[in-house]
């Protein structure tokens, strides 16, 4: 391509609304353009990105026995219906009518298509196991988009699932995935790491997120130097340490705790520590058709996990209880506690809580609270005990006991479990050999493409531009002539050009009638992997150079041997983000 004809998109100044740096890179370099919130157009050059992450994962998917499809975006609410998922979903699934007034919403996901299909199709055992996939367009009405393509309301996405006998099966196809998706983050030029995780609204059990390291990323990593323990903040969990085990039940007192409306307040009044209080936060939890308050008990020292505390109440969303909902149920904003609720309140209590011994908490009065309060005396009531802490950095691995470190990623896939989930609740089963009919076991995996390719960015940039790696770059090699009215100079240029497309290399000449500079910081900014410039020296010494955009590196090249020094740069840098089989 030349660059005179090249659609480019270029802009000068950086979009105020972009955050983050591959969100400011993809506009300025003009790989997307907004067309509303959460929503973009690829543009011919960071499409041809797309193009290149998508046959990257075509080819890892079918080398582990994917078979690639293409479902639609619009779909039949009874299938949702069958699965339970129309109600469930909550506000990011798009829902719509058509012209007959017949439901229809646009696909976040497909779990429930491929397995109509498969019930359809698949009879015996003999048919199984089977791993359709698809690369496509989903839409999710996102709350807050934000970031570019990293978090938007419509985005392309590979979704595989697999169709298996039984667990074993499973857990083949869940490992052949596992193996595929390290392969294909890898040879983008992601730094990645998988982490145990939550399954969220897809449901089932066992999941891992692969989490591109960036300090931007939206999801926090607790992960142990010592041992393979990795798992996003939603799921970490640690060993209980409830303090003043083992001391003698003291007798249950309120105290006068004027102005003191924190736990760090009231440790420093009480003259005691914050882990020998007990936090009590009072939430609604928002479901389709009501909310319901409720309180949640947990150390003073900890915070609670919201995604915990969400799946603990099953609910779609929590908020804070605001200050009039407490005092309706009978207690003072900041001084809530859990002795002598109401007993239709439920107590939600963090798994320390109970085991704690003379423990502080919040009298419900004004300025009063209670010292030496214990569950195990019936002081009070709890009506569940779960896991709702946030593990934070340095708490003790659950595998090996050394302080956990925590890193910040994006989630640009991640691979679910699903069981018989949504296979019994269909009715996609099989026969087997006995003519016995079993419910398939199933599995599904997805990777964002959108999100991959900014998180490339995120990883390979500097303050000058992208830094493609070759495998995902739009265009391998740019030419530089520095001096477009020497005609010899751009001969020698378009020579090298259509020896390099003869070669099949991906290449770019720059014959715009622009100053060097501009040419420059075009090329910086758009990050080819190698760039030929031609100067001066040709004329005089017949040598060009070739500079690597990565490392800045700059090789001198003799003109005669510039196409061979070209592939055999090129053939390295594929070779150094090829994982070995
Ligand atoms: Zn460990």
């Amino acid at each position: 391509m030349k660059m005179s004809q090249l659609y480019l998109a270029t802009l000068r100044e950086v979009p105020a609304e972009a955050e983050i740096a591959s969100h400011q890179l993809m506009l300025r370099a003009g790989l997307i353009h907004k067309v509303a919130m959460g929503i973009y157009s690829y543009m011919p050059l960071g499409w041809r990105t797309i193009k290149k992450i998508m046959e990257i994962i075509r080819q890892e998917m079918d080398a582990k026995g994917g078979q690639e499809l293409c479902m639609p975006i619009v779909q039949p609410a009874e299938l949702w219906q069958d699965s339970g998922r129309w109600w469930v979903y909550g506000q990011e699934l798009m829902r719509m009518k058509d012209r007959h007034g017949r439901d229809f919403l646009l696909g976040p996901t497909h779990e429930e298509v491929i397995t109509a299909h498969l019930k359809q199709d698949v009879r015996s055992y003999k048919q199984l196991p089977q791993m359709p996939y698809q690369i496509q367009t989903k839409f999710r009405d996102e709350r807050r988009p934000r970031f570019g393509v990293i978090r938007s309301r419509e985005f392309i996405m590979k979704d595989l699932y697999s169709f298996d006998r039984d667990e074993e099966g499973l857990d083949i196809s869940y490992n052949k995935m596992y193996d595929a998706y390290t392969r294909v983050f890898s040879r983008c030029g992601l730094t990645c790491r998988p982490v145990a995780a939550d399954t969220g609204a897809i449901g089932g059990e066992g999941s891992h997120e692969f989490m591109a390291l960036s300090e931007i990323g939206e999801s926090q990593i607790l992960f142990c130097h010592h041992c393979d323990y990795a798992a996003t903040d939603e799921i970490a969990a640690v060993d209980p340490v409830p303090t003043g085990v083992g001391e003698e039940m003291l007798p249950m007192e309120p105290v006068e705790t004027p102005d003191c409306k924190t736990v760090e307040d009231l440790a420093k009044f009480l003259g005691t520590t914050t882990d020998r209080t007990v936090k009590t936060l009072c939430y609604k939890a928002i479901y389709e058709n009501e909310e319901k308050f409720f309180v949640a008990l947990i150390r003073g020292d900890r915070q609670v996990n919201e995604i915990k505390l969400q799946n603990v109440m099953g609910c779609l969303e929590l908020r804070f209880a605001q200050d009039d909902e407490v005092r309706e149920h009978g207690m003072e904003p900041g001084f809530c506690g859990p002795v002598g609720l109401a007993e239709d309140i439920e107590i939600i209590a963090d798994r320390e809580v109970p085991l704690m011994v003379n423990h502080e908490c919040g009298d419900g009065r004004k300025d009063y609270h209670l010292i030496n309060v214990n569950y195990q005396r019936g002081d009070y009531r709890i009506s569940k005990v779960a896991d709702i802490a946030l593990v934070e950095k340095g708490a003790a691995c659950p595998h090996c006991g050394q302080p956990l470190d925590t890193a910040r990623g994006i989630e640009v896939g991640q691979i679910f479990k699903l069981h018989t989930k949504y296979s019994a609740k269909m009715g996609a089963r099989y026969v087997d050999e006995n003519g016995k009919e079993h419910d398939m076991v199933m599995g599904c995996y997805g990777i964002g493409v959108g999100r991959t390719m900014a998180a490339v960015i995120e990883q390979n940039h500097d303050e000058h531009g992208i830094i493609w790696p070759i495998t995902v770059a739009p265009y391998e090699v740019s030419i530089v002539p520095v001096n477009d009215k020497d005609e010899w100079l751009m001969a020698k240029a378009e020579e090298l050009y259509n020896q390099l497309l003869a070669r099949r290399v991906e290449v770019v000449l720059d014959d715009r009638k622009e100053r060097p500079g501009v040419k420059f910081n075009d090329a910086d900014l758009l990050g080819f992997p190698l760039r030929v410039v031609m100067g001066k020296k040709c004329h005089e010494t017949g040598i060009a150079e070739i500079k690597i955009r990565a490392t800045g590196e700059v090789i001198e090249v003799a003109l005669e041997d510039l196409v061979d020094k070209v592939l055999a740069l090129r053939e390295q840098m594929f070779a150094e983000l090829t994982p070995a089989l």
